[in-house]
């Protein structure tokens, strides 16, 4: 949930979405590597558009050890006043509706996103409001006092107001993975279960990709959307470009007389500027949820161990009795490391290879990619057709 980098810099500066010609024809091979969010929506977008897919990953759809296998993530249009994603996300929120609907599975839960504003001025928000106007996806402006009125478990007295998106909510992730990847094999794809590793590459091309079970696989295109592995999976290219950070989520009981009272909250974002708090108390019944934003220790996402850090999660908890006092004391049912994958300035990575020009990078989601993951398989689809 990464809600700082992208409001840091312009489109511009440094958007790796920047697609050019690498087209393929029908019936053409195409390897996706990694089947994540990035990486599972791609494979059935480029399935769709009529290609032979093959998909593979080392431990599958919404594993524990990726970025996609937590419980759910939060989906919601504020990009301050970068457009670019936040009409990414409009487009992401009609596929998630579309998608579920063909599935007959709800995936995306409209419960609302309500962020907490300690300032008059919040850019974040602000710089937004444009386009809710445009997309006819308006945030409500709620004082203090409203705020209180409409939600009485948030403790209101540092806040200068709160807007309200009624139009996001959390999305279900592992079990979207699971379906995503269900819905990409009854589609006609093909799935292997392996371990991969970059073959060699000669006149511009990687011949092919070797997998742990020791076959090898040659393709058209590869594209490896591998998360947090994708730094030291080519670390000459994208060694310093993808580093992976420790982030940790904690699910919390709420009282036993009013546990409905939390699961019909919103999801959450705190804009103080610095830890960036957030969290999702319906959460599937899984405990109310709290995560932060602010950059984890720098991890190994096959080896590291997902342990809680003490201080991080006495932070949380400290946050959590001052921003929802009602949850003093609150026990820990559960809680989960994921790796973020971060890009340098949080935009997500669209690129080739610079000496195999069909070998594909996707990644760099930073915290925020989870919810646009059909827009960006849709969008990779269609660049390649
Ligand atoms: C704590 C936390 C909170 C977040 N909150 C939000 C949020 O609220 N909203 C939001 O939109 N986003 C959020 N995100 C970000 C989002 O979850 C990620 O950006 C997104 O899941 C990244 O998907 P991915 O497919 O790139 O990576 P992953 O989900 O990590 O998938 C990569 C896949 O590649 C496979 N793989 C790796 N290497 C290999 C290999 N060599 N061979 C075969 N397979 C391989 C892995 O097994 C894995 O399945 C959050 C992330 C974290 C960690």
């Amino acid at each position: 949930m990464n809600t700082t980098n992208p409001n840091t810099f312009a489109p511009e500066s440094r958007n790796l979405l920047g697609i050019n010609g690498f087209k393929l024809s029908k019936g053409n091979k195409v390897t996706v590597i990694g089947a994540g969010a990035f990486g599972g929506w791609s494979s059935l977008y480029l399935l769709r558009k009529g290609f032979d897919v093959t998909l593979v990953d080392a431990w599958g759809a919404g594993n524990s050890r990726s970025s996609s296998g937590d419980e759910t993530r939060v989906i919601r249009s504020t990009y301050g006043g970068n457009e670019f994603y936040f009409d990414l996300n409009v487009r992401a929120l009609s596929l998630w509706k579309e998608n579920q609907e063909r599935w007959n599975k709800q995936l995306f839960f409209n419960v609302g996103v309500l962020w907490f504003c300690y300032e008059r001025d919040t850019p974040q928000l602000d710089d937004s409001i444009p386009f809710t106007k445009k997309h006819k996806q308006e945030y409500e402006y709620l004082s203090p006092d409203e705020l209180s009125k409409r939600f009485p478990a948030v403790h209101t007295g540092d806040l200068h107001h709160a807007y309200l998106d009624p139009f996001g909510g959390y999305l279900k992730a592992r079990e979207s993975m699971q379906q995503v990847h269900n819905a990409f094999l009854s589609e006609g794809g093909n799935y292997i279960q392996a371990y991969v590793r970059p073959g060699s590459t000669e006149s511009d091309r990687m011949s092919f990709i070797e997998l742990s079970n020791g076959e090898q696989i040659k393709s058209d295109l590869f594209l490896f959307a591998c998360g947090s592995w994708l730094g030291k999976l080519f670390p000459e290219v994208l060694g310093d470009v993808i580093t992976c950070t420790k982030q940790e989520v904690y699910y919390f009981g709420t009282p036993k007389h009013e546990s409905e009272l939390y699961d019909k909250l919103p999801a959450w974002i705190d804009v103080d500027g610095k830890d960036f708090y957030y969290g999702i108390p319906g959460n599937q019944q899984r405990g109310f949820k709290i995560g932060v934003d602010k950059r984890g220790e720098i991890f190994d996402p096959t080896d590291g161990d997902r342990i809680a850090n003490p201080n991080v999660l006495s932070n949380a908890k400290k946050f959590i009795e001052h921003r929802f006092p009602g949850l003093r004391g609150a026990p820990l049912v559960e809680n989960r490391v994921c790796p973020y994958e971060n890009s340098p300035d949080g935009n997500f990575i669209f690129q080739s290879h610079p000496e195999a020009a069909n070998v594909w990078f996707l990644g760099g989601g930073s915290g925020h990619g989870f919810k646009h993951g059909p827009a960006l398989g849709e969008l990779v689809a269609n660049s390649f057709s």
